[in-house]
């Protein structure tokens, strides 16, 4: 593929590298075959930020969808909100993808047991934020020495509303158990992701 840019088929294998509130939309929507608007505002603008161009992006999101919605469905209710992030109908703004410090804040966030966007870090109770960051500290194959004390200390972080240090914590503990077995993520354009910068702007 061309430098920078990523295709349908891609995004899945690279989902092992996604931070946690964009891993949790993607495992959602592959569960699902579906996601809300909110939901595919967030991780929609993140793909397009990790180089999913339009044409890749109606794809993804059409086979996504694929068990629920046919593609005549798909072309009338969700194809123009996707066209629309890409700035090519409405308005035409560019759209970037949202900043840790909007996700966390919680737009649109009615708390809702089908409601997946947002922070994991935020949202999840202690438990259900534990059970997940177990699970993907193994997702992808990632081998992690001693994860149940890493992870409690990381939700102990946060439950004491520090969720983007808990975030950094978790993607470090990640990148450094990958580097320990040698399975880093090879395209250049991706560990800016994993260091869990939705919006690089935003992150202090
Ligand atoms: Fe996503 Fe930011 Fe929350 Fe990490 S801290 S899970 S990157 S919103």
């Amino acid at each position: 593929g061309v430098a920078g840019e990523i295709s349908s088929s891609d995004v899945d294998k690279l989902s092992k590298f996604f931070p946690p509130c964009m891993l949790n939309l993607h495992q959602a929507l592959m569960e699902k075959s579906h996601l809300k608007h909110s939901g595919r505002m967030q991780y929609g603008l993140f793909l397009k930020g990790i180089g999913l161009k339009l044409q890749e992006a109606l794809i993804f999101w059409k086979s996504s969808f694929s068990k629920h919605v046919n593609e005549q469905k798909f072309n009338k209710d969700y194809a123009y909100n996707i066209r629309h992030n890409y700035g090519v109908e409405g308005r035409r703004s560019n759209y970037s993808p949202y900043s840790c410090a909007k996700i966390i804040v919680g737009f649109g966030f009615g708390g809702n047991s089908d409601d997946v966007h947002g922070c994991p870090f935020k949202t999840f109770s202690p438990n259900r934020l534990k059970q997940f960051l177990n699970a993907a500290s193994s997702y992808g194959g990632a081998q992690v020495t001693d994860p149940d004390s890493k992870i409690s200390d990381i939700v102990a972080l946060a439950k004491s509303k520090h969720y983007q240090v808990a975030c950094t914590r978790f993607l470090e503990m990640q990148i450094n158990s990958r580097l320990a077995n040698k399975d880093a993520p090879s395209t250049t354009n991706h560990p800016k992701q994993a260091a869990g910068k939705p919006n690089s702007d935003s992150v202090t």
